[in-house]
């Protein structure tokens, strides 16, 4: 009888019940090589590859960019990374960040750059 037939992932090496992945004709039991998991995790890998600002600018970039801390134009370069705004960059620039990150004598605690971001 054909009882829960099981499939060894070519990624991450588990033995899964076939329906833990995706379909594809193409192969021979009908069931792609990787599991959904795994295909998940490359497929986000891959979209964000290609999405990297770095290796492929999606639109032309802007020559400066607007540090909204002391409202002075920077070059985008100077603004740290972060991948969750629209032009993947912070909105303050490196050197606000650093004044940022450095503990204030003052009132002793650090500020909050989570809101800046
Ligand atoms: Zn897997
Ligand atoms: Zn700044």
């Amino acid at each position: 009888m054909i009882g829960r037939q099981f499939k060894c992932c070519s990624q991450c090496q588990q033995s899964k019940p076939l329906t833990a992945f995706y379909r594809n004709a193409g192969t021979r039991d009908g069931r792609a090589g990787k599991c959904k998991e795994c295909k998940q995790v490359y497929n986000a890998t891959y979209y964000r590859d290609k999405n990297d600002p770095k290796k492929e600018p999606a639109s032309p970039r802007p020559r400066w960019k607007m540090c909204i801390r002391r409202k002075r134009k920077r070059r985008p370069e100077q603004f740290p990374l972060h991948i969750r705004n629209p032009d993947g960059r912070t909105r303050i620039c490196r050197a606000c960040f650093a004044d940022i990150m450095k503990p204030t004598r003052s009132t002793g605690k650090q500020h909050r750059t989570k809101d800046l971001a």
